[in-house]
């Protein structure tokens, strides 16, 4: 009888699992107060377990905030059987294969949000493997990476608790806050001025408008915004309005800075080669994970473009480190519930973790908001 061989890196099991994580408080930006969507009180994580046949496990995670995280379930663990018998080490064979598999529903958006668990996990376990960092594994460039807080600047909080905030999160080792704007013009501006006084004139502010201006607005309050040097000005305009884009930066001094609801590489590609930011902020899970990322940072650092990933700091940081480029991570502590780890802060910067892979496990406590979880194949 003919025995079958197995390759070590064989993938045996793949396990997904839902999570809805609540936020310690609703928080509202720009697209709440002008009533396109609710405060945000809780985000939808799929975590993605990959195990191969000699024992390893790479660990990926996806999210959607507000509606879309069953979708991304469902999504996950109907490609999840693919993966089974493939060579883990195969992360750019897989991507595509996962992609295919279902390119019916597009090459953005929940198809590839979901296929990102995974592609992240393989990434995590091939670093697992090797004993060294998800950094290291991509090339590294830094043990640490700028980073500012975006937890403190939200419309929903009142000036006196954003200034105090703020204060707290410098003194523990951030490198720089983010104010969210988009609210009355005359008051975003006040906000602005009184958060630049208090906190003096050498830390790193940025504002982050999240679409709400139109072409006009968004020059018009760029420029009343410029004496505050800003690191940079976010999401000024629609997400999509690549010529509108340019055009700002070519009207303001301050950068500007997009991408983080684009949701492929493709639609990157195209505020890159528009000259349209100064600042780049692919989300690495938005995207369809670490594979399309790469191809997006390396476009941006050919271009001068600085990179500045968008949320799930745990990740990002990672890979933040591997571009030649200093860019800034965004620290929020949203997804610490789920993990046991936690980032650590120095000088203003993100520590890359030396532990193997991304360095994270799963916490026990994550059990209390499990929603739903599917190993395949089924036993
Ligand atoms: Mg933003």
């Amino acid at each position: 009888m003919k025995v079958a061989t197995r390759a070590p890196s064989t993938v045996t099991r793949v396990r997904c699992a839902l999570y809805r994580v609540p936020l310690k408080e609703p928080v509202s930006d720009a697209k709440v107060t002008t009533g396109r969507q609710r405060p945000l009180g809780d985000v939808d994580v799929v975590v993605a377990h990959v195990a191969t046949a000699d024992g390893l496990e790479g660990l990926g995670f996806s999210y959607s905030k507000r509606a879309g995280g069953p979708a991304l379930f469902a999504h996950a663990k109907q490609i999840a059987p693919l993966l089974v018998g493939e060579d883990a080490l195969d992360t750019g064979r897989i991507w595509e294969k996962l992609l295919w598999a279902a390119a019916s529903v597009g090459r953005q958006g929940v198809a590839v949000q979901s296929l990102a668990a995974f592609d992240v996990a393989l990434h995590d376990r091939k670093a697992k493997l090797a004993g060294i960092s998800l950094a290291k594994l991509l090339g590294s460039h830094r043990d640490a990476v700028r980073c500012y807080d975006t937890t403190v600047g939200f419309l929903s909080a009142k000036l006196e608790t954003v200034i105090a905030a703020s204060e707290r999160s410098l003194a523990r080792g951030m490198g720089g806050i983010k104010l969210k704007v988009g609210g009355e013009p005359r008051e975003d501006v006040a906000r602005v001025a009184a958060v630049r006084k208090a906190l003096g004139g050498d830390v790193a502010i940025m504002v982050d408008a999240n679409q709400a201006w139109d072409r006009a607005a968004a020059k018009r309050i760029g420029r009343r915004l410029e004496e505050y040097e800003l690191t940079w000005i976010e999401e000024p305009l629609d997400a999509y309005d690549v010529k509108g884009h340019a055009a700002l930066r070519n009207a303001l001094d301050t950068p500007i800075a997009t991408g983080e609801m684009l949701s492929s590489a493709t639609d990157l590609r195209r505020l890159l080669e528009a000259d349209a930011v100064d600042v780049i902020q692919p989300d690495a899970v938005r995207i369809g994970g670490i594979t399309p990322y790469r191809r997006v940072s390396d476009l941006a650092d050919e271009l001068g473009v600085t990179v500045a990933p968008h949320f799930a700091t745990q990740l990002h940081v990672h890979l933040a480190a591997g571009q030649p480029r200093e860019g800034w991570v965004e620290w929020f502590d949203w997804l610490d519930p789920l993990f046991e780890e936690r980032v650590e802060l120095r000088d203003g910067k993100v520590v890359v973790p030396d532990r193997p892979g991304l360095g994270l496990t799963v916490s026990p406590r994550a059990g209390e908001w499990l929603l739903s979880a599917a190993d395949l194949p089924e036993s």
